[in-house]
C-alpha cells in the first residue's frame, strides 16, 4: 500500500466508537463525494476524490453550514496533540481558524488528529 494510506489505516484501526461523530450532513456530503468519485475517469483525480470521501466520514465538519472565509474551501475539525486545542482547518488553502471566534490563527504544528466527539462537545461546537 502507498504511504499516504497509512493515515487512514491507523485511524480506522485505532478509533473508538465513542470518539466518532457522523452527522446527517456528513453522510450527505460523503454521498456527494461518492457520486463525483464514480464519475471520475482520471486515476489521479479518482484517488483525490476517494481521499475526500474518506475525510468526509472520518473528520467532523459542517459541509452545508460553513466554509473558509478566505477561499470558500471546506473546514475540518482537528485537535492539537500538544495542547489539546480544537482548531478547524481549510482543506483547500490550509488556513486554520479558531472554531468559536472564527478568526484565522497562526498554526504551524502538524501534530493534529481529527477532533473526537467528546472534544467537540466539551468546546461547545456540537450539542
Ligand atoms: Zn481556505
Amino acid at each position: 500500500m502507498p504511504d499516504w494510506t497509512q493515515y487512514f489505516k491507523d485511524r480506522l484501526e485505532n478509533i473508538k466508537a465513542e470518539e466518532l461523530i457522523i452527522t446527517i450532513d456528513m453522510v450527505q456530503d460523503a454521498h456527494r463525494q461518492y457520486e463525483r468519485m464514480v464519475e471520475e475517469r482520471d486515476v489521479k483525480h479518482y484517488i483525490n476524490r476517494y481521499m475526500k470521501l474518506m475525510w468526509s466520514l472520518l473528520v467532523f465538519h459542517k459541509p452545508f453550514e460553513e466554509s473558509c472565509s478566505i477561499c470558500e474551501g471546506e473546514l475540518f475539525y482537528y485537535t492539537d496533540l500538544i495542547d489539546s486545542k480544537v482548531i478547524k482547518g481549510c482543506m483547500t488553502c490550509g488556513t486554520y481558524f479558531d472554531p468559536l471566534a472564527d478568526e484565522a490563527v497562526v498554526y504551524t504544528e502538524t501534530q493534529a488528529r481529527p477532533a473526537t466527539k467528546l472534544e467537540l462537545l466539551h468546546k461547545g461546537i456540537i450539542d
